[in-house]
């Protein structure tokens, strides 16, 4: 830069103070409320508040209680009275928990550990001041038990990420888990290849999958049930919680919740990414061909990023009809790999929506390890 005088000079020194320094400018998290006990009484909490910055581009809250108390938010509102999540959708929800349907955002409630962040679309932007939010926690007596309100104590998180740009691309390293009896030359050769086609699929998004290590587990998990309040998932992810950080991808024999038919992969979690502890354990079906393993690793690794099926696949009941928040996904489109039950060798691609998302849901987990 060339001074030309002292009034230029002048008018360069106003510039420079009016803008942020350059270190508020760059994309990092902020942890908007440390990890705190929240007293949660008749399956809700009091209102915890918190402070959006300015440039906040995302925010998340998670929230962990003991195993088998699921949990989620209720009365998220912002600074000018916006309501994302109303303080009474549990009282007339009609879904068993399992989704909010009165709620600006996708909730997924999860038993043991649960996480939302948003916005949930490829754009970013939070309003800035003061936000609040409620835990509402509640158990699941049996299959068809009415939902019982829980007291007890959980513990709530809130984290922001901030800067002026988005993020483009993000590294996640992954940690394959297959069970011992498995771990044949000609097995690992086969996750190999799914392994090896899943992260070009997800590469296609911004998500670079690296390193990717392979390690065994223990035999009975061959078989994965998803079901029974997501206890597998989450004792899965207590055997494997001394190897590196990572997501956690069970590559196991069987999947199926109860006696249900076989499923092709499960992710118990979304977004699985930021929560900060069990049951993060995407599984994924080994015994089709490999390049069937790899479509569905990659739509669980989907859903572990923050994304939803562009429509649920429900054809009775109260999620029929149910889109994910991105504007570009066309409801149906057998080529999208967040079809529910896509053909696994059509349903293949991202929408530029999606990969923004996944890119922009994961940055904080990650930068957070
Ligand atoms: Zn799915």
């Amino acid at each position: 830069m060339t001074r030309r005088g002292g009034a230029a000079l002048a008018l360069l020194t106003i510039a420079c103070t009016s803008v942020e320094p350059a270190d508020d400018l760059t994309t990092r998290v902020v942890r908007l409320r440390a990890p705190i006990a929240t007293h949660v009484e008749h399956g809700r909490s009091a209102p915890l508040a918190f402070d959006v910055p300015a440039l906040g581009q995302r925010v998340r809250v998670t929230v962990e209680a003991p195993a088998g108390v699921w949990v989620a938010v209720a009365g998220l509102r912002g600074p000018a009275g916006q309501v994302l999540a109303p303080e009474d959708w549990r009282d007339h929800d009609t879904t068993r928990g399992e989704a909010c349907l009165d709620c600006a955002l996708r909730l997924t409630p999860g038993p043991g550990a649960f996480a939302v962040q948003w916005p949930q679309g490829p754009d970013a932007g939070v309003a800035p001041g003061r936000w609040q939010v409620r835990v509402v926690a509640w158990t699941r007596p049996g299959p068809d038990g009415a939902l019982s309100p829980w007291t007890g104590v959980a513990t709530a998180t809130v984290d922001a990420l901030v800067g002026a740009v988005p993020p483009r691309g993000v590294r996640v390293p992954v940690r394959v888990l297959v069970p011992v009896s498995l771990a044949s030359a000609a097995t690992l050769a086969e996750v190999g290849a799914a392994v090896g086609e899943a992260r070009s699929l997800l590469g296609q998004a911004g998500v670079d999958l690296d390193p990717v290590t392979v390690h065994t587990v223990a035999d009975r998990w061959q078989q994965f049930d998803p079901g029974r309040d997501a206890a597998d998932a989450r004792q899965l992810a207590e055997e494997a919680q001394d190897l590196p950080p990572g997501l956690r991808m069970a590559l196991v024999g069987r999947i199926r919740e109860g006696a249900g038919p076989p499923m092709r992969g499960t992710c118990p979690q979304v977004p699985g990414a930021a929560v900060a502890h069990a049951p993060t354990v995407v599984a994924v079906a080994l015994g089709g061909p490999a390049t069937w393993t790899a479509q569905a690793a990659a739509h669980e690794v989907g859903h572990w990023l923050g994304l939803y099926h562009p429509t649920e696949a429900a054809l009775t009941g109260p999620l029929v009809g149910l889109t994910d928040p991105i504007a570009d996904t066309t409801a149906g489109d057998p080529a999208n790999l967040m079809h529910p039950n896509g053909h696994p060798e059509a349903a293949r691609q991202w929408t530029p929506g999606q990969a923004a998302v996944a890119v922009g849901q994961t940055v904080p987990w990650v930068a957070l390890d």
